[in-house]
């Protein structure tokens, strides 16, 4: 309960602008300046920040400025500070598939083999984040953010479909992309019914940065051993089926926290934790 308030409060937060749902625009102010730490769409009528992604991938195509250290050094504070906590509290589109998901038809796990669809978000960041926007670029040498352009289904849903429901003559304008990505936002959304969080696990590029950091963020999820008899009802509990008490540093793990509670001798715990500093051997041997 206290995790859907914090991210209806984020939600909110990030998308306070209604005048720009209503009148179908896009609010361009200084805040626009500062990424916000989930995956949010630019072009939400109701953002007031900026999506880290879509700015990534603004400054790699751009001539000038290849790397932008403000963006990237963002990304990585936000992620080194927190890792995949922003997923599981703050990101509004893992809120939308989570109650996508509240829908009461049979549900399905990823388990086995289907884990391994958890790679291709890397391949999503590497293709069509840094190597399309880097390397294919127009005649002035910019490069189109590909991921927004062919991928993104937060763009269709909180940005495309908004500005077309308020001015229809945006229609005019649409040809096949606009169908590819309206199948894929359809696919996103068919599949977060029926499986928990599907984007966040198989495509997005945000979550597998802030995966990686997972393993080194200030925010750890941390098993006591001498009290975990390895049961496994933290793993059950865990709608994304991970082994927590084998792997607390997990880059899938979104730090949601349910699993907390079901462990029988309370051997987990979450939290900014400072990582101890190695024993010595003589205090090993004593
Ligand atoms: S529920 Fe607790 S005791 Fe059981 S495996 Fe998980 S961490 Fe260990
Ligand atoms: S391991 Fe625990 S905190 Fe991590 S996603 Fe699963 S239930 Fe949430």
């Amino acid at each position: 309960m206290k995790r859907k308030i914090v991210q209806a409060f984020s939600a909110i937060i990030t998308n306070a602008n209604i005048q720009g749902f209503l009148k179908g625009t896009i609010y361009k102010g200084k805040f626009k300046n500062i990424c916000v730490p989930g995956l949010n769409c630019y072009s939400c009528p109701g953002a007031l920040g900026s999506c880290p992604i879509g700015s990534l991938q603004a400054v790699l195509g751009s001539y000038k400025y290849k790397i932008s250290f403000y963006v990237s050094g963002l990304i990585l504070l936000f992620g080194g500070l927190l890792g995949r906590w922003i997923c599981g509290w703050l990101c509004p589109f893992g809120l939308l598939q989570e109650l996508l998901y509240k829908i009461p038809i049979k549900k399905v796990k990823l388990k086995g083999n289907l884990q391994k669809l958890r790679w291709i978000k890397y391949v999503v960041l590497a293709v069509f984040v840094i190597i399309l926007p880097l390397f294919v670029t127009n005649i002035a040498g910019y490069g189109s953010p590909a991921f927004c352009k062919y991928i993104c289904p937060a763009g269709t849903i909180e940005a495309a479909l908004p500005l077309i429901l308020a001015d229809s003559s945006l229609l005019l304008g649409v040809g096949w992309l606009f169908f590819l990505k309206v199948s894929i936002a359809l696919a996103v959304v068919i599949s977060s019914m029926i499986i928990f969080r599907p984007f966040c696990r198989i495509l997005c590029p945000l979550g597998a940065i802030y995966g990686w950091l997972n393993k080194i963020s200030l925010y750890q999820m941390e098993i006591d051993t001498d009290l975990c008899t390895s049961c496994g009802r933290c793993q059950e509990q865990c709608k994304l089926d991970i082994e927590i008490y084998k792997n607390p540093t997990s880059a899938e793990c979104i730090r949601c926290g349910e699993c907390i509670p079901v462990c029988p001798t309370q051997a987990i715990t979450s939290g900014i934790k400072f990582r101890k500093k190695p024993q010595s051997t003589e205090d090993k041997i004593i």
